[in-house]
């Protein structure tokens, strides 16, 4: 198929699916990675160009180990040049588990008969925003099942609710959501509740596969699902993330997809997904984990280098589902984002017990179950700038990884600045001593690193007016 980038049409009527499985076969089977060729295409990322399909095809089919490297090392190097060495933080918040779908790899499906359902109440929910706040979050996603009760009314209600808790200095700035799809109009009433990114995972791009892990339900519909995001972008909703769940399928074929998606987005609407996720499979309440596509680490960290150089202004997200071994090595390849103090079971983070994982109540197993504060502590340890800005979206910059990617000197000029001064409101509400005195060592030099810039007296402005007091001040 040749593709044309086609926009959905409205009214809401199907649209043709812009995945072509044997056209994404093709550009894989053809592709043969020798020195010469591999090499180029790292170059080119380098040079910040995005990849095409059948660049993206040579990195996926690269298995000798010397051509591995470079491509590690060049989404390193990518990430640096890039992003510098921020990492955004952020903490999930389920609202909601009841579902009407059977996703065969999820906890929460209709099938599994023992897991226990709950929506949170308005006040479970003010009690777990402050929780969390208490530990210093300033960036939730709000993750819902799909069910009649998580409607647009709904989560707009939710989200409003959650911007409106403050305890202490603590507020939430920034809510994302993780939900099924709507159709334009349900987009636009949740869009005007003032969310930042709204997440839908494809789960597998491939449609037969899709076919065999989705067996009832709404979410049964591919092509409702895939153009999800165009009617999210048709109520203008312009700010969204892609996904795929890595071991339903050929990692390298969901990789070739992720990236069709980002382009169709960005031929379509002019702007491509802000992040994209790469989940792997983890356990859930009985539900078969002999996976046939299962990823293995090595690959998973080739997968995500290889997303970093195809797509190098677009958000790269990260979870606890992950071991803190595995975070800690693939956050070297270009993740942007990262959760940390994440709980999965409805209403716990108000709860002071830390109980071993109940998955009758929880999605599915995660494998880093650090606090916030121990996260931070490693992230500055490594000299990482752990960084909860929102300064962007409130600014109404959409787009703002393209910016940090394209304007000469964005990052100097905001995000860094901008990290430093969320780094130190951390510093001075929530963090221990320890932390803090080793928090304001990486400022100190990060501000001698940034030295010869025209804003850095200004930026010591703000940090010394965030210590007398002062909150929420951005650039
Ligand atoms: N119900 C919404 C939906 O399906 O779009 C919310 C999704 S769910 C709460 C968020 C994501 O978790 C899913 O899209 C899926 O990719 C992922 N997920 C589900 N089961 C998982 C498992 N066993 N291991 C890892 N990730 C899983
Ligand atoms: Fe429901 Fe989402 Fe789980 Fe599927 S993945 S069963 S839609 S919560």
């Amino acid at each position: 198929m040749k593709f044309t980038p086609e926009r959905y049409s409205i009214p809401d009527e199907p649209m043709k699916p812009f995945i072509d499985a044997d056209e994404i076969w093709g550009y894989i089977n053809n592709a043969k990675p020798t020195k010469e060729k591999v090499r180029e295409v790292i170059a080119k990322a380098q040079a910040k160009n995005r990849l095409s399909l059948e660049d993206t095809a040579i990195l996926v089919n690269t298995t000798d180990p010397e051509l591995v490297e470079e491509i590690l090392q060049g989404a390193r190097e990518l990430k640096e040049k890039v992003y510098g060495n921020r990492i955004v933080l952020f903490a999930p918040l389920y609202i909601g588990n009841y579902c009407t779908n059977n996703c065969s790899y999820c906890g929460f499906r209709t099938s599994n008969r023992d897991a226990i359902r709950t929506t949170l109440c308005d006040a479970e929910i003010v009690k777990e925003v402050e929780a969390l706040e208490d530990n210093g979050q300033k960036r939730l996603i709000l993750v819902y099942g799909e069910h009649p009760t998580y409607s647009p009314e709904f989560i707009a209600h939710t989200v409003k609710l959650v911007y409106g808790v403050k305890k202490g200095n603590g507020e939430i700035r920034r809510v994302n959501i993780n939900a099924a799809p709507f159709d334009i109009e349900g987009f636009r009433k949740v869009k005007e509740s003032g969310i930042g990114t709204y997440q839908i995972f494809q789960e597998t791009y491939h449609p037969e596969t899709y076919a065999k892990y989705h067996l009832g339900g709404k979410k049964r519909d591919y092509n409702w699902r895939l153009t999800g995001l165009d009617r999210a972008q048709e109520a203008g909703l312009d700010d969204v993330g892609i996904g795929a769940l890595f071991g339903l399928y050929d990692w390298r074929f969901e990789v070739l997809a992720l990236i069709r998606h980002t382009s169709h987005l960005e031929a379509c609407y002019n702007v491509g997904p802000h992040t994209i996720s790469f989940p792997r499979i983890q356990d859930a309440a009985s539900i078969d984990s002999k996976l046939e596509y299962k990823v293995s680490d090595e690959d998973f960290v080739k997968l995500v280098a290889i997303l970093r150089l195809a797509v190098p202004y677009t958000g790269l997200i990260l979870t606890a589902r992950e071991s803190v071994a595995v975070r800690r090595q693939v956050l070297q390849f270009g993740v942007s984002q990262i959760d940390g103090g994440t709980k999965l079971e409805l209403g716990t983070y108000s709860e002071s017990k830390n109980e071993e994982q109940n998955l009758n109540r929880e999605q599915f197993m995660i494998n880093d179950n650090r606090s916030l504060g121990e996260i931070i502590d490693e992230l500055i340890e490594h000299d990482y700038i752990p960084s909860f800005c929102t300064a962007c979206y409130r600014l109404g910059r959409t787009g703002e990884h393209f910016m940090e990617f394209s304007v000469p000197g964005f990052i100097k000029r905001f995000c860094t600045p901008n990290a430093l001064l969320t780094l130190t409101e951390y510093l001075e509400d929530y963090a221990s001593d320890e932390v803090k005195a080793k928090g304001y060592k990486l400022i100190e030099k990060t501000l001698q690193e940034v030295h010869e810039q025209r804003n850095s007296a200004e930026i010591r402005n703000r940090i010394a007016r965030i210590k007398q007091g002062e909150r929420d001040l951005y650039f």
